[in-house]
């Protein structure tokens, strides 16, 4: 019987799995991943704000595979494409048929001095407890310090991730300063981003929506001001230095290191798939979610979404199915539901493409994105049965 590998049990992973599955693969199918959880990326900047606990957004791998799974609890550390042989980091390297490879992203610095030493990045539960944890403590420490620079807060860049933290922070910011008897009046949040936009990827009323709400929560914005370096408790642009002892490093994120060690040709840890998402150098490995990088109809890639892995995993695996039955390929065809950022539990701004085009801002969006991540992630059931097969 052939063996089908999948590596990662992010949504592009878990989804490829259990879609396997209920095509009815005749085949072993293996899935490895690092923790013996998943965990909803979407919803990391709460965990990070502290508005969510690790329990509300992960979900017990084993709980939610079928039975006709087998699931490796390990690291990936390389993949040996030559021999067709996934290295591990505590177990036996474990050999593929077809290999599914959905390892992730991880956080980029661009190369940029202490971005990796002092900036807090949120791109996994770990990363996420650790950000909340020094925002806590640094703004406890304010009562016997009287640090002003433990009451100001940067977040870099300007994209989703921080927009969401930012308005998932004033949303709780109220209950911090009760908590830790803070001086409101002293508390500064920056937020700079290098490029001339907010949001740059969403229409221009909406991001404007966002930007007067944020700055309306006392949030300070300055865009055309890029970051060169960090230390402790500074940002460093071009022409100007802001203070402060918490650093989020919200300014992108690239694969998985893993396809730089195993020798992949790519970009940012992103390699350019073919158009049935196979790697140019093995038709029975396909690559998807962050790792891969999908040309769209303009010849650019997509942006890397949650949604869009999902798509990319039921089109894997339905050309998995095609080639062990001998059968042609299809070329990956997607269309965006639609982009939705949250601003705290409460509002929003999206921008969707169901039944026609829509731009939502308000009280009305913020319901949205569980409304996009259902359509996409959950297919309108819920999260446990979208993962785990028929
Ligand atoms: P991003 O690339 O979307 O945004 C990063 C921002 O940082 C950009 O605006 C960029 O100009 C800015 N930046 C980069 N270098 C900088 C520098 N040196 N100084 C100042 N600013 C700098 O990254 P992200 O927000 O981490 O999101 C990652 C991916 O995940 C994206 O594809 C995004 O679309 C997706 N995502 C989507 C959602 C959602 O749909 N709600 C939420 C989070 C993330």
């Amino acid at each position: 019987m052939k063996r089908i590998v999948v590596l990662g049990a992010g949504y592009a992973g878990l989804r490829a799995a259990k879609e396997l599955v209920n095509l009815k693969a005749e085949a072993e199918i293996i899935l490895i991943n690092k923790n013996d959880y998943h965990y909803e990326s979407t919803q990391l900047h709460e965990v990070a704000v502290g508005t969510k606990n690790p329990n509300d957004i992960t979900f017990k791998i084993r709980d939610i595979i079928s039975p006709k799974i087998k699931f490796i609890q390990d690291e990936v550390t390389k993949i040996d494409r030559s021999h067709k042989k996934v290295v591990l980091k505590n177990s036996e390297a474990v050999s593929y048929d077809f290999l599914v490879n959905a390892l992730g992203f991880e956080s980029e610095t661009f190369g940029i001095k202490g971005a990796e030493e002092f900036g807090l990045a949120i791109v996994d539960v770990k990363s996420a407890l650790i950000a909340k944890k020094h925002l806590e403590d640094t703004l406890a420490r304010y009562a016997s310090s009287q640090d002003e620079n433990d009451l100001h807060i940067i977040v870099c860049g300007a994209g989703f991730t921080s927009i969401e933290y930012l308005g998932e922070l004033v949303h709780r910011l109220p209950e911090l300063i009760k908590r830790f008897d803070l001086p409101k009046d002293k508390i500064k949040i920056y937020c700079i981003e290098a490029g001339s936009k907010v949001l740059p990827m969403l229409d221009d009323h909406l991001a404007e929506y966002a930007v007067n709400y944020l700055k309306s929560h006392g949030v300070e914005l300055y865009t055309a001001t890029k970051i060169t370096e960090l230390t402790k408790n500074s940002v460093i642009s071009d022409d100007k230095v802001y203070e402060a002892n918490t650093i989020i490093w919200t300014v992108g994120v690239k694969g998985s290191h893993v396809m730089a060690e195993s020798g992949y040709d790519q970009k940012r840890n992103r390699l350019l798939v073919n158009t049935d998402l196979s790697s140019p150098d093995d038709p029975n490995e396909f690559v998807i979610g962050d790792v891969s990088a999908v040309p769209g109809p303009s010849g650019r890639p997509y942006p890397t979404t949650g949604q869009i892995s999902i798509a990319q995993a039921d089109a894997a695996a339905e050309n998995i199915i095609a080639k062990l039955k001998g059968q042609a390929t299809k070329s990956f065809s997607y269309k965006s539901l639609g982009t939705v950022c949250s601003l705290g539990p409460s509002n929003g701004v999206a921008e969707l493409s169901m039944m026609g085009h829509w731009k939502v801002k308000g009280h009305l969006a913020a319901p949205l994105k569980r409304i996009v991540n259902d359509r996409s992630v959950l297919e309108l059931s819920n999260f446990t049965t979208m993962l785990s097969s028929k």
